[in-house]
């Protein structure tokens, strides 16, 4: 039932990763699970809206491997076997990658971890409310 099973990763956030983990450990156990790592990195047009000059963007090739360097140290974290991971670094908007790699990897399962819900955000925030609204699969949303 949860053969393929992506975890949205945002480094800036471990916390909101780590209460994931005991979720994806025991679903991923189940089923001898694959487990697919996704973390989103913005792209230059964001930096641009933030009015930053052209050479205050990172390197995209550097930035991409920092991305991955934190991404991999997270996993670590997390008791799965090497061989039943996949990591991914995407750029664009969270919510829109997230949902494009479901599908492409045909995601059985999707999990998220989401701070309280505050009065600041009502009930999710926009990544979290986007991909439960909008994702072809379930979706497990960790508090
Ligand atoms: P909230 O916690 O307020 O609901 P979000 O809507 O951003 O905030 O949802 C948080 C979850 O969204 C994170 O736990 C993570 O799974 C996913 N997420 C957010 N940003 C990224 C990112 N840049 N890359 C990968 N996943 C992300």
């Amino acid at each position: 039932m949860y053969k393929t099973i992506l975890v949205p990763v945002d480094i800036s956030e471990i916390e909101l990763t780590r209460l994931v983990i005991p979720y994806v450990e025991t679903l991923a156990r189940l089923e001898d699970s694959h487990i697919h790592f996704v973390t989103v990195m913005p792209s230059s047009p964001y930096y641009a809206a933030f009015g930053l000059a052209i050479a205050a963007v990172p390197d995209k090739q550097e930035a991409k491997d920092a991305a991955n360097d934190a991404l991999s140290r997270v996993i670590t974290e997390f008791k799965i076997p090497v061989n039943r991971t996949k990591t991914h670094i995407v750029t664009g908007a969270p919510k829109d990658q997230i949902l494009k790699l479901a599908d492409s990897i045909d995601a059985d399962l999707i999990v998220i971890g989401s701070h309280r819900p505050s009065v600041k955000t009502y009930v999710l925030g926009s990544n979290a409310s986007a991909i439960v609204s909008y994702a072809r699969c379930p979706v497990l949303v960790v508090r």
